[in-house]
């Protein structure tokens, strides 16, 4: 119930800022937008810290092979991250996600910002509970809980399929896997 209580947590997604333009009717014209458009253009920001852990998270979820399902409708991708204790939401949520259209509708665009200052203590207490046997799983790594984070967040940046509960469920797998190493 705590890991239940602090995954709840673990995000806060506002709604689209303005509704999204449906996606593409035809299989004929997502084969033809593919074909002409380049893949997501990807900018991860981020210090000397932050930015390391954000493209090993990338990277990691390449290395899954959920790359591509995660991201491919996407025209752009910000990941970025607000280190400090004056950046935590005041709910301590971990990272947000922001999924909408471009101003022409033409295109769809996320960003994801990750609260390194709550996830390390959020960890701290998962680390606790762990330790009390309130905790049935182990808690991760901190470069785990970026990968397991940042799958999280992805999954509010798709057309369907994007509840707080969906993404939850990815993020339990994410982690799975990464344990399974
Ligand atoms: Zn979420």
């Amino acid at each position: 119930m705590l890991a239940a209580l602090s995954l709840a947590a673990a995000c806060e997604t506002p709604p689209p800022e303005f509704e999204l333009a449906p996606p593409p009717q035809s299989p004929a014209a997502v084969n033809e937008k593919s074909a002409a458009l380049p893949r997501a253009w990807v900018r991860v920001a981020g210090g000397p810290l932050t930015h390391p852990a954000m493209n090993a998270a990338v990277a990691e979820i390449k290395r899954l092979r959920l790359w591509g399902a995660m991201t491919s409708h996407l025209t752009r991708l910000n990941i970025r991250a607000r280190p400090g204790e004056s950046a935590v939401p005041q709910d301590r949520h971990l990272a947000d996600s922001l999924y909408r259209s471009t101003r022409r509708g033409e295109g769809r665009v996320c960003r994801v910002t990750f609260y390194p200052r709550a996830m390390r203590d959020d960890l701290a207490k998962q680390r606790y509970y762990y330790s009390q046997d309130r905790l049935p799983v182990e808690p991760p790594t901190m470069d785990d809980f970026w990968v397991a984070i940042l799958a999280h967040e992805l999954t509010h940046c798709r057309d369907s399929g994007r509840t707080e509960k969906v993404a939850l469920r990815v993020e339990r797998r994410v982690l799975e896997r990464l344990r399974a190493r």
